[in-house]
């Protein structure tokens, strides 16, 4: 990926997209576009030095405006949340597919030479990962497919666009599968956070109230594995100039249950809660973990930030937010 030219980042004011904005702006890119819906405001990251515009992608027209000149897109938009959100918001998540078609078609309109597409480990088939103790997901699992109902199906037909518009149109897409991405300027309260991020934030609303208790969604031996956000954005922009046309994980490959999540966690606030299992909570997968192996062999790397040393991050970012009255802890 060559300095010169304009970068389009959408979903740039999410987790995601402020911190890739962050590593553009760091490796010396002037001309960055970032696209978001939200009001500037909820924006996780803005950037001074980017041209910051706020616009609904579902819509073609926003797309059309938002490729005009672009030399890379990284289509990071999409309405989504942890599995308390796309558990129970189906249809929202589904109708991401008009960000990513309106996307795809106006990046080929606009003569764009690389697009990356943010997809997810969600459209891996259900019954892989119904033990803790599970086989860790290849590419080649997706297929035959029964992905995550809602969010998991329109990754996985938006990942096949993005195939399709390479192969019929010549547009180079590239397509990375997310596994579990946490870190600072996460989201983590409200409805839309993450494992980790709400694992974090309880630990230290427990700590600061004295409770001395945890509420954890399922049993706590539901197993998966997290990936720091800095390694997120390495491999994002590895792939991004990378010849892999095929979609490949990036994630970690550290299959750890919730509670020792918890163990983390509580370590890190020099705690140890009483645990309470809420069994009808949404839960996701009992068992899900990324198969490095091909990242490997075509990259000569693979995410390896530990989870403790990620976690202690995100926790001191959390806890400054919580206990900094910047936002409120629910
Ligand atoms: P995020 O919710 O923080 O960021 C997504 C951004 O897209 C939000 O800021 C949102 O406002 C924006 N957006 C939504 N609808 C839009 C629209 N119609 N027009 C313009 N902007 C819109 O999420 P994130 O964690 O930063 O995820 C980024 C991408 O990575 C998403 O595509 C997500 O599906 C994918 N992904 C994330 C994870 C993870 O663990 N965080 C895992 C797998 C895949």
């Amino acid at each position: 990926m060559e300095r010169a030219g304009k970068v389009l980042v959408t979903g740039g004011g999410g987790f995601i997209g402020g911190h890739l904005v962050a590593e553009l702006v760091r490796r010396g890119h002037s001309d960055i576009r970032v696209v978001d819906c939200k009001p500037y405001a909820d924006w996780h990251q803005i950037f001074p030095q980017a041209e910051n515009i706020r616009a609904d992608l579902r819509e073609f027209s926003a797309c059309r405006n938002a490729a005009r000149g672009a030399r890379y897109v990284l289509n990071l938009a999409a309405d989504m949340g942890g599995m308390g959100f796309i558990e129970t918001h189906k249809a929202e998540c589904m109708l991401s597919v008009l960000i990513s078609t309106h996307m795809l078609m106006a990046a080929r309109e606009a003569g764009v030479e690389r697009l990356f597409y943010s997809s997810s480990a969600c459209v891996y088939a259900a019954e892989r990962q119904i033990v803790a103790d599970v086989v860790a997901l290849r590419e080649s699992d997706a297929y035959p497919a029964m992905p995550e109902d809602g969010y998991g199906w329109e990754k996985l037909f938006s990942e096949r666009m993005c195939r399709h518009f390479h192969e019929d149109f010549g547009l180079a897409a590239r397509v990375a599968r997310y596994h579990n991405v946490y870190g600072p300027h996460g989201t983590y309260d409200g409805g839309r956070e993450k494992a980790p991020a709400a694992i974090c934030r309880k630990v230290i609303a427990a700590k600061l109230s004295g409770s001395g208790e945890i509420e954890i969604w399922g049993d706590g031996l539901q197993t998966r594995s997290f990936m720091y956000v800095d390694d997120c954005i390495t491999g994002t922009l590895l792939i991004l100039d990378s010849d892999e046309a095929e979609p490949l994980n990036l994630g970690s490959d550290r299959l750890v249950t919730i509670n020792q999540l918890v163990d983390i966690a509580e370590a890190l606030g020099g705690v140890k809660l009483r645990r309470h299992y809420n069994l009808s909570a949404p839960k996701g997968v009992r068992g899900r973990n990324s198969d490095n192996t091909l990242i490997n062999e075509r990259l000569g790397w693979a995410p390896s930030t530990s989870l403790e040393a990620g976690l202690e991050k995100t926790y001191r970012w959390i806890y400054d937010q919580m206990t900094g009255g910047l936002r409120k802890a629910s």
